[in-house]
C-alpha cells in the first residue's frame, strides 16, 4: 500500500448502498481527490448529487439478509468497512455570509 494514495468509494446518489460497480472503487492521490472536492454543483436536490467515501470495503457480495441490500454489487453498512483511509468533515453549512 502506498502512503500517498487514497483509497475511496463514488456513490451516485444518497440512496446508493452499491460498493461494487465497475468503476466505482478508485484509488488516488491526495491532488485527485483535491480536484475532485473542490468542484461543486448546486442541485435542487443534494441528496441526488454524487457521493464519496474514504473507505476500503470487503470486494464480496454482501448476506446481511437486509429487504435493501444490492447483495452481488455489496453493501454499504459498517460490518463491511475494512478500513477508513480519511477524515472527512461536513463544511457545507455557513452563517454570516461565509461560504
Ligand atoms: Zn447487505
Amino acid at each position: 500500500m502506498n502512503a500517498d494514495l487514497i483509497t475511496y468509494l463514488t456513490l451516485r446518489d444518497k440512496h446508493d448502498k452499491a460498493t461494487r460497480r465497475p468503476g466505482q472503487r478508485h484509488t488516488g492521490p491526495w491532488s485527485e481527490l483535491v480536484a475532485m472536492l473542490t468542484r461543486h454543483a448546486i442541485l435542487p436536490n443534494k441528496d441526488l448529487g454524487l457521493g464519496f467515501a474514504p473507505l476500503t470495503l470487503m470486494d464480496a457480495p454482501c448476506t446481511c439478509g437486509s429487504e435493501t441490500c444490492p447483495g452481488q454489487a455489496g453493501h454499504l453498512i459498517s460490518t463491511n468497512v475494512l478500513a477508513f483511509n480519511a477524515l472527512m468533515l461536513d463544511c457545507d453549512k455557513y452563517r454570516d455570509g461565509w461560504r
